[in-house]
């Protein structure tokens, strides 16, 4: 039986260790973090696609018992003036729509469904270097002392990928966006959006997200303009000093944002946001990338997770199809790269629309309205949430040969 060693037990490489097993690899994950207990306080919404991706290999389920729906999203303007609204999912029939999770519980959730079938996921296995011997085995070097053999590797070691810069030492570096997304959660706040509603805030100065959980905490995340932080400057920066300069920035907005930020506790985190537009080479004669890896994603589209989660179920089936690495890569290149690309140029699209100037705000507010009627039921970015993947369906050959 073939086995892989999949580098990063994030959202990408729990993933595809479940796809992997589904398709009848063996599949191993090897996970830089020392516990597992990496909760950083963030959460982020699995799209309508990753969900239905998730479906594929029946590990919707845990992600459904340990998060809550997101229906739709009401766009509003600085003034307060509602712009439209847009559904957040599929119109069709059992579809599992959008759902919002702690980025830890996600993680979490999908470790224990990996181990669940058989999967053996090991912390605090740093990889210092891979490499191909003449034997065309793959070999993993571990900061602990430790080495893993197997037939392939996958790197689903994130955004700084040291896989990614194993297959080619030119490969891209992540790019700032301009902008860092910070996201709190406020108690008793003034104005909470309706349950399983997003309220999306175009303020002035600063774009505004929330959402109502179960327990009527409000979940909320900004997207703000500024230079790039050093670690030591996230570090150093407490959750009120975030807290006032957040307020201060929705402060002249007609909105909730701000009263939302003032009544947030101590859990406020920050981050500047990143993105990787194309990646030149997704993979050698044994290693291949997934997720963000491969093509980071701003966070606006919030479609990170969700296209890592696709990438993980087409990678195991171009293996399971196509059995040898070289075709089965060069086929889950092929069938992936069109749309990670797209989907990457759609949310740096959407940070360059963060904060306009009076003109841009005024075609913006006169635009949308429009833009979202036109969506209808099943929203203008269909290709994007309306994504389905057939795990059936065979992968042919041709799809490995054919050109770009
Ligand atoms: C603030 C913020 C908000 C976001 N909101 C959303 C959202 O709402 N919806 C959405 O879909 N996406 C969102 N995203 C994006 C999403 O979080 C990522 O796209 C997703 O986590 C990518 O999964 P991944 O497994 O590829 O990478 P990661 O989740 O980063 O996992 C990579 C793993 O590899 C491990 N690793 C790294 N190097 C090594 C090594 N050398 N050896 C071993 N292990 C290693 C890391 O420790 C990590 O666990 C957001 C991102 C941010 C920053």
């Amino acid at each position: 039986m073939t086995n892989a060693l999949i580098i990063g037990g994030g959202i990408a490489g729990t993933v595809t260790a479940i796809a992997l097993r589904k398709a009848g690899i063996n599949a191993a994950v090897y996970e830089a973090y020392p516990t597992e207990d990496t909760d950083t306080g963030a959460f982020l919404l699995v799209s309508a696609n990753g969900m239905e991706a998730l479906r594929t290999i029946g590990a919707h389920r845990p992600v459904l018992d340990n998060s809550f729906p997101a229906g739709r999203s009401d766009f509003i303007s600085n003034t307060g003036k509602r712009l439209g609204g847009r559904p957040m999912a599929g119109s069709e029939e059992g579809a599992l729509g959008a759902r919002t999770i702690k980025r830890a519980t996600l993680g979490r959730v999908l470790r224990e469904e990996a181990e669940r079938r058989g999967v053996r996921v090991q912390h605090g296995k740093r990889l210092l270097a891979a490499q191909t011997g003449p034997d065309g085995r793959v070999v993993a070097s571990f900061a602990d002392g430790g080495r893993a053999q197997g037939d392939l590797l996958v790197g689903a070691d994130g955004i700084h990928s040291l896989i990614r810069r194993t297959i080619e030492a030119a490969a891209p570096r992540p790019r700032f966006t301009g902008q860092h997304t910070v996201c709190g959660y406020a108690r008793d706040a003034a104005s909470p959006p309706d349950p399983d509603t997003y309220a999306m805030i175009y303020g002035k100065r600063a774009f505004f997200g929330c959402t109502t959980a179960p327990d009527g905490e409000v979940w909320w995340f900004a997207n703000t303009p500024g230079t790039e932080l050093s670690k030591d400057e996230l570090a150093a920066t407490t959750p009120e000093q975030w807290r006032e300069q957040l307020a201060a920035l929705f402060a002249e907005d007609n909105t909730p944002a701000a009263d939302i930020i003032r009544a947030s506790g101590e859990s406020i985190v920050a981050t500047n946001a990143y993105d990787i537009a194309s990646t030149p080479t997704w993979s050698d004669e044994t290693m291949v990338l997934v997720g963000d890896a491969v093509h980071a994603c701003a966070p606006n589209a919030a479609q990170g997770a969700s296209l890592a989660i696709e990438d993980g179920v087409v990678l195991a089936k171009c293996l399971r199809d196509l059995r040898s690495p070289r075709p089965a890569f060069a086929a889950y290149e092929r069938l992936r790269r069109e749309r990670v690309e797209r989907a990457v140029a759609t949310s740096a699209g959407l940070v360059r629309r963060t904060a306009p100037g009076p003109v841009g705000r005024a075609l913006r507010d006169a635009m949308l309205p429009r833009k979202l009627d036109r969506a209808g039921t099943d929203g203008a970015t269909d290709w994007l949430t309306g994504y389905r993947i057939d795990w059936d369906e065979p992968v042919p050959g041709e799809v490995a040969r054919a050109r770009r």
